[in-house]
């Protein structure tokens, strides 16, 4: 059986096929550094993390490049409002930059903990203007922009199957809705290019051939993606809130310049969900790696409980969930810890695993394999060796896990908990009394964004 991928393009499932035999580009669209990431966002890159894995299970080489979008990502969907970059930095009085520096850095953290693969690039858009102004340049000589008092737009109409994606009825949209246009021509129609504000400094701008601005959202991945992977590559993944908007306008832009649609096939990943509604940046609901390390939850119990639901189906969070979640590791990495080594993986359990993957990640069924791995009468070695395998593509970190929690003195938990609280109620100088009370008791610890983590002092990281 070939590995077989649903294709939010064709909407099926289609059996994969390199464009170029062996190698495999995948794009992923990264996050917007104005905020913390949510744990919603990070299902998105598990999901994205595991289709790699995948890939590479099927013998192919793959160039991973996620962007990083730091400037232009406006506050609505319609091109109006602030850039979420310069909002950012009004609401916390710092600036733009060093916001979307501290951001990248605890997202990267939470991609650590995840144990996700560090992508072939990372690319950030404030480092490719250049290249967004060049394919904006070639939108308009090619006749498919127009400018207004605040920007140069991507005429939509120009293009009969704008939206095809998303199946959008664009003709629909543009009879039926009765949206303020401004100067915009059509409701779909995009910014690519935003003019500073006519005598205001913005802490983010650059001169370009239209005039001092800043790029639209969606052209920066269409330009990023043409630099590192060319103009027509095999895999496009994000969220599905991106299916209508975003991804949508990136095919537009890149089928006006390069005569392709970008990608070969678009895989999106459902959202995660609260018992409440949804998680988003701009909602209250939040939930940060971090919070739920501080709560005593690892963040590979997090990955587990991705894994644990298909990607295109939505997963619903709460501390029941978690909770199972973390308890299922915590059992699997007990037991494979008194496995010995030196065994030979099952062929026939690899096998099962391989179909379960190959028919577009089915993660539930393929976590129900490595169980039954694990309870087999298999000789210990042999199940070592099998769920070693299986683990290069679940990314549970088996093997690199250390039982560091049994060997905490009951008296070093109590101070460590105590400091957690301190440092909640933002009592810094108690925090910083029981972080001394610890290095007596012979601990080192460390904040990381994801959470407190304790180490003998004697045995390095
Ligand atoms: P953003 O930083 O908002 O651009 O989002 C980063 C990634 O997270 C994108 O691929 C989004 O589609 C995805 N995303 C946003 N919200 C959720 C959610 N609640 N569940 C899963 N993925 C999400
Ligand atoms: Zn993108």
């Amino acid at each position: 059986m070939p590995l077989t991928l649903y294709d939010t393009w064709s909407r099926a499932l289609r059996a994969f096929k390199p464009i170029r035999a062996n190698h495999v580009g995948l794009y992923c669209c990264g996050p917007t550094v104005y905020d913390h990431a949510h744990i919603g966002n990070l299902r998105t890159y598990v999901f994205e993390d595991v289709l790699r894995r995948v890939l590479t299970l099927n013998g192919y080489i793959v160039r991973h490049v996620v962007n990083i979008t730091d400037v232009g990502h406006l506050v609505s969907d319609a091109d109006e409002g602030e850039d979420k970059m310069e909002k950012g930095s009004r609401r916390t009085g710092e600036s733009a930059w060093a916001i979307a520096e501290r951001y990248t850095s605890a997202f990267m953290d939470d991609w650590r903990a995840l144990n996700l693969l560090e992508p072939a690039v990372w690319c950030r858009a404030t480092d490719h203007i250049a290249e967004q102004i060049d394919f904006i340049d070639g939108l308009e000589r090619n006749g498919y922009t127009y400018t207004t008092t605040d920007g140069v737009y991507f005429d939509t109409s120009r293009q009969d199957d704008y939206g095809y994606l998303a199946r959008l009825d664009a003709a629909g949209l543009h009879a039926g809705k009765r949206i303020a246009l401004g100067e915009k021509r059509h409701a779909t129609d995009f910014a690519l290019w935003k003019f500073s504000p006519p005598g205001a400094t913005r802490q983010m701008e650059w001169d370009s051939p239209w005039g001092r601005g800043f790029p639209g959202w969606h052209i920066e991945c269409s330009a990023m993606s043409a630099k590192y992977l060319g103009p027509w590559f095999d895999i496009h993944c994000g969220g599905e809130d991106h299916i209508a908007v975003h991804h949508s306008n990136e095919i537009a832009q890149t089928q006006a310049r390069h005569r392709t649609r970008l990608a070969n096939f678009w895989m999106h990943g459902h959202f995660l969900t609260l018992d409440t509604g949804k998680m988003s940046k701009s909602g209250g609901d939040f939930v940060r790696l971090r919070t739920l390390s501080e709560r005593g939850i690892d963040p590979l119990a997090y990955r587990y409980l991705c894994l644990s639901a298909h990607y295109r189906s939505s997963l619903r969070f709460n501390d029941a969930a978690l909770n199972a979640a973390q308890a299922a590791l915590e059992r699997l990495r007990r037991t494979y810890a008194q496995w010995p080594e030196g065994g030979t993986p099952d062929a026939n359990c690899m096998a099962r695993f391989k179909a379960e993957v190959d028919l577009d990640l089915n993660l539930p069924r393929a976590l129900a394999v490595l169980w039954d791995v694990v309870r087999s009468e298999l000789p210990a070695a042999t199940r070592r060796a099998t769920v070693d395998r299986l683990d290069a593509v679940l990314g549970l970190g088996l093997a690199d896990w250390r039982d560091d929690t049994a060997t905490i003195p009951a008296e070093v938990a109590l101070l460590a908990q105590e400091r957690v609280k301190a440092r909640e109620a933002r009592r810094w100088s108690e925090a910083d009394r029981l972080r001394d009370a610890l290095r007596a008791a012979g601990w080192h610890v460390e904040d990381s964004l994801s959470g407190q983590v304790l180490r003998p002092l004697d045995k390095p990281r």
